[in-house]
């Protein structure tokens, strides 16, 4: 069952048990088929009713100035009100309609708010005027983020890419099949349903109708996969559109979607999922996932601290054909460290047990999710140089049965968001159990991310410590949308590093130089057993 969205159909039609005009005797209202036909011929969208035989008492409703409202599981009244100009009269006029099933009268509904939504959207005014239909979404974000974001995910590549994380999948599947009586005879919105997987699962779980709303051209996929599984398409209506944009003939008992993006946050799509529940989600319905918890640790890793540094050292050339390169060296040693690095790293690298920022999907508005600002504060747990911030993520399927949690957390199985990292152009030195606080703040741009402000802070230790609390702070401001995927370097901890006993490193083994505190070190090549010896964090994980 599909409805007419996108595809700008001509007309499309319903047979039906009875119609009658609200303002008509009861006589009037016949018991023989008729039919309801939705059209645009005369490019104004409308409802035509006809009686059989055709031609014999046709009533035509406009769509733009109309409403359709249930009376009962077969019954439905459409109702009309506009106004006439030439008389300065405004008018009401209803019609009821009767189904030969329930299906058929939500079918109808469906291609109603369809076809009034076509109205909108192809600005098929009778007066010419232009209604405005920037939704949400088009209020806020760049159109043309938002075309190569659809783009992307309207191609099967990237759709497989996902697919093909078993923990990802798996762990939807597991979610959704071990709490079957979350989805049994529900309805269900599967929001953002890409390749419609997740629309497929929530079937098997039982539901009794998913719409499965897409907006990309994906969309169409969907269709094609639904329709090849029949037994199980036969309850899903793939909708294409946008979750701020479509209209839904019914309310949800459960939103099912996979909004999560790298650092939880990234594309913004949770706010797409917020909409959707506000918009589509009876008040005690279910959310899958249900909340969401960014986490959060410093961490020492030398290799990658001069893999990134030494990356604008070709911008210290002083002869490049003639030309010297040392202007833009600045500019292009903090380019490369205004991206978060993406890749999987050791948990060993972490210096201090993680906290997290928890996102109740359930409660969160919209609004909330602009900027998210996170107050950090650790304990060290060993002496170590900090190279800045470890993010990962993990959320929660708070089902009536089973509760199941999908983590991204370094040392687990390792998911296609891998592990984010922020990391200082000027790392700070730290003691075992010193305090290192500081804060994350990170606010929502127009192309679909984030840009994040990232400072930590450590007391100063060694030499003229004594004389006072001197703080080192070392901030940083990075682009969430443009990260440095890391996943093809070698990773830098052979399992010897393992077996090395953790030892703490002592103040007097360091020396903090005033050049350490300005200028990174560049080429200097770590030993494997230098920076952080690492107690493994992975309990607190
Ligand atoms: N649910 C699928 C796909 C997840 S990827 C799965 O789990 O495999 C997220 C999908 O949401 C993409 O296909 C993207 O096009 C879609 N999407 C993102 N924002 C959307 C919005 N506002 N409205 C509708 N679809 C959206």
């Amino acid at each position: 069952m599909e409805g007419p969205i996108g595809q700008k159909q001509q007309q499309q039609e319903f047979a039906l048990v009875s119609v009658s005009e609200l303002s008509s005797s009861s006589s009037a209202s016949s018991s023989e088929p008729a039919v309801a036909r939705f059209c645009s011929d005369s490019g104004v969208a409308e409802l035509r009713f006809h009686k059989e035989p055709e031609s014999i008492a046709a009533k035509n409703v406009n769509l733009r100035i109309s409403q359709l409202f249930k009376l009962g599981p077969v019954r439905s009244v459409c109702i009309s009100e506009g106004s006439d100009a030439s008389k300065e009269t405004s008018y009401t006029s209803g019609v009821t309609v009767e189904f030969r099933n329930e299906e058929e009268s939500r079918a109808f509904h469906f291609a109603f708010e369809q076809w009034k939504n076509e109205v909108i959207q192809g600005n098929q005014l009778p007066n010419g005027t232009v209604l405005d239909a920037r939704s949400k979404f088009d209020d806020k974000i760049e159109p043309s983020s938002a075309k190569m974001y659809f783009h992307y995910y309207g191609q099967l590549l990237h759709q497989q890419n996902m697919l093909q994380d078993y923990v990802r999948t798996g762990t939807y599947y597991a979610a959704v099949l071990e709490n079957r009586s979350d989805f049994t005879g529900r309805v269900v919105v599967d929001v953002g349903a890409g390749s419609g997987i997740l629309s497929l699962f929530a079937v098997q779980a039982g539901a009794k109708h998913v719409y499965a709303v897409e907006a990309s051209e994906m969309a169409e996929y969907a269709r094609k996969l639904i329709a090849g599984n029949p037994s199980l398409g036969q309850r899903i209506t793939v909708v294409k559109g946008k979750i701020e944009e479509v209209e839904l003939p019914e309310k949800a008992d459960i939103l099912i979607s996979e909004p999560m993006g790298t650092l939880l946050v990234n594309e913004r799509m949770l706010e797409s999922y917020v909409i959707a529940r506000d918009r589509f989600l009876t008040p005690n319905g279910k959310m899958f996932p249900t909340i969401g918890r960014m986490h959060m640790a410093p961490f020492s890793d030398e290799y990658l601290f001069i893999e990134i540094a030494n990356k604008a050292l070709f911008w210290q050339q002083r002869n490049y054909y003639g030309v010297d390169l040392k202007p833009l060296h600045g500019s292009a040693f903090q380019g490369y460290f205004s991206q978060p690095v993406v890749d999987a790293f050791d948990p060993r690298l972490l210096v201090a047990p993680p906290i997290f920022h928890v996102i109740d999907f359930m409660k969160v508005k919209e609004e909330e999710l602009y900027e998210i600002d996170i107050p950090l504060r650790f304990i060290s747990s060993v002496g170590a140089r900090v190279h800045g911030l470890a993010c990962w993520f993990d959320v929660l399927f708070d089902g009536s049965t089973v509760q199941r949690w999908l983590t991204t957390a370094p040392g687990a199985p390792t998911t296609h968001w891998y592990q984010l990292r922020c990391v200082l152009s000027q790392p700070i030195y730290v003691m075992a159990g010193q305090e290192i606080t500081g804060r994350l703040h990170m606010t929502a741009h127009n192309a679909q991310s984030y840009t994040i402000y990232l400072t930590l802070s450590a007391k100063m230790w060694g030499p003229g410590a004594e004389q006072g609390g001197i703080l080192q702070a070392s901030s940083c401001k990075l682009d969430l949308k443009e990260p440095y995927y890391r996943m093809s370097q070698p990773q830098a901890y052979p399992l010897a590093q393992d077996q090395q006993p953790h030892q703490l490193i002592s103040t007097q083994d360091i020396q903090i130089s005033s050049q350490d505190l300005e200028e990174p070190e560049l080429m200097q090549q770590p030993s494997p057993n230098s920076g952080a010896q690492l107690n493994s964090m992975m309990e607190n994980i």
